[in-house]
């Protein structure tokens, strides 16, 4: 970064000790990744600089022939990676893709049910302190208190209660498969419109190594920053009869111009999302989650649900007299990133946080294996263990930082995984 260095010293350091705290960090931030140098290279280029509104050959402003092969390539993949009828790739977030695929099909007011934020939702699926809930009229289903997994007769009985237009599946923190022919089969019976938002997961569906949502859904929506190791950023797939109205609903109906260069890391991602590399790392996540999560619950731990089926585990931290916030700040201390996150039974008591989520994407993707989770385990017991002792804290940084030295991110090109796409 030459030029930034010269023009702004002060930001370069800040993005160079970033750079510094990606190689030394474990991350297992459920919701991160770290992308392959590709897609860094991407979203860094002239594509930035270009301004386009509209759709392919139907733009608003001049010069717009490499934007538009960009974007044809970006959703002719996504449709192709995904088996949909149509794609959408222009949404800035997950969260504007949920919000167009509501305004799309739903009228103000209309009725949505989606599953409830302590139990694993997403603030986007009608939460209080989002918009969304302030323009339809949201319903939401709990999991089951007992199994901490998806109860469908309960989420049939809400959607008879309250005649949804629409049903949301998906979430941020359930570590277990959605049974998506059941939801549509629901969705079928209400005449409603069935919404996927695979935003987690939308890696390890492309890799085959979940059950798609696809075939099931109406609409499925994603972020690419996830499992799916893109850049940032929204996609929408939809069945053909839906695309003129969600196209609509993303431009101009929520969103002015797009930018080229996220949309090509999109296409990126989604071209390497085909390769053996991405397949194995997709594969090695779930494997990792279900060997951190027996290791875990060898150590003494409570696992929500028991296990999981994808790249969360969600840690019962308040059994063991720990709030989530405690446990995230002692795992930061040792080197370790991850969040505190609600579990099903702080839905009972508001401001109540006492898991953590831990996510095995982006170990997987600087190539971490189960061997490494078998020491992962050790780092994370110790690091709560002394979380009041900060030499102890120090003991676990250390070997943490050892541990991360020997899987380099971007830093010595032949032992990065990433820099190793087929
Ligand atoms: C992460 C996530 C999103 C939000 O994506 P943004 O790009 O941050 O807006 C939406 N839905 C679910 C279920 C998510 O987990």
């Amino acid at each position: 970064m030459e030029y930034l260095a010269r023009d702004d010293p002060e930001l370069a350091r800040i993005i160079c000790a970033e750079e510094n705290r990606i190689e030394s960090t474990l991350d297992l931030i459920a919701a991160e990744n770290h992308p392959p140098p590709s897609v860094l290279e991407v979203l860094g280029s002239v594509l930035t600089t270009k301004t386009i509104e509209g759709y392919p050959h139907r733009r608003f402003h001049a010069g717009c022939i490499q934007a538009d092969a960009v974007e044809t390539l970006a959703v002719e993949r996504a449709q192709a990676l995904f088996g949909a009828e149509h794609a959408n790739v222009q949404p800035h977030s997950g969260t504007a893709a949920n919000f167009a695929v509501y305004f799309s099909v739903l009228d103000p007011g209309d009725r949505v049910l989606a599953m409830s934020l302590p139990h694993g939702g997403h603030l986007s699926h009608g939460h209080a302190a989002s918009i969304s809930s302030r323009c339809f009229a949201f319903a939401h289903y709990p999991v089951d208190e007992k199994t901490e997994r998806i109860d469908y007769d309960t989420v049939r009985e809400l959607a008879e209660r309250h005649r949804p237009k629409m049903i949301v599946a998906g979430a941020s923190a359930y570590p277990r498969l959605i049974d998506y022919e059941r939801m549509a089969q629901i969705a079928r019976e209400m005449n409603a419109y069935l919404m996927v938002d695979m935003a987690h997961i939308a890696g390890l569906v492309a890799a085959g190594v979940i059950q798609s949502p696809v075939p099931f859904s109406d609409f499925v929506t994603f972020t690419c920053y996830k499992t799916m190791m893109g850049g940032r950023g929204g996609v929408v797939l939809s069945r053909k009869p839906l695309a003129d109205r969600l196209d609509r609903a993303v431009f101009p109906g929520s969103q002015g111009t797009s930018p080229v260069n996220v949309m090509a890391a999109k296409a990126l991602a989604f071209r390497l999302a085909g390769t053996k590399t991405f397949f194995r790392i997709q594969h090695q996540t779930v494997a990792n989650a279900q060997r951190l999560a027996a290791g875990l619950s060898d150590a003494g731990y409570r696992i929500v649900t028991g296990g999981t089926d994808n790249h969360q585990v969600i840690v019962d931290v308040g059994e063991k007299g720990i709030t989530g916030a405690e446990a995230e700040a002692a795992l930061e201390t040792a080197g370790i990133a991850a969040n505190r996150n609600a579990i099903p039974s702080d839905a009972a008591r508001p401001g109540s946080v006492s898991g953590v989520r831990l996510g095995t994407g982006a170990a997987a993707s600087r190539g971490m294996g189960e061997k490494e989770m078998a020491r992962i385990v050790a780092l994370i017991h110790s690091a709560l263990e002394g979380r009041n002792d900060p030499a102890r804290l120090g003991r676990v940084a250390s070997q943490v930082r050892g541990l991360c030295d020997e899987f380099p991110v971007y830093r010595g090109s032949e032992a990065c995984l990433m820099a190793a796409f087929d």
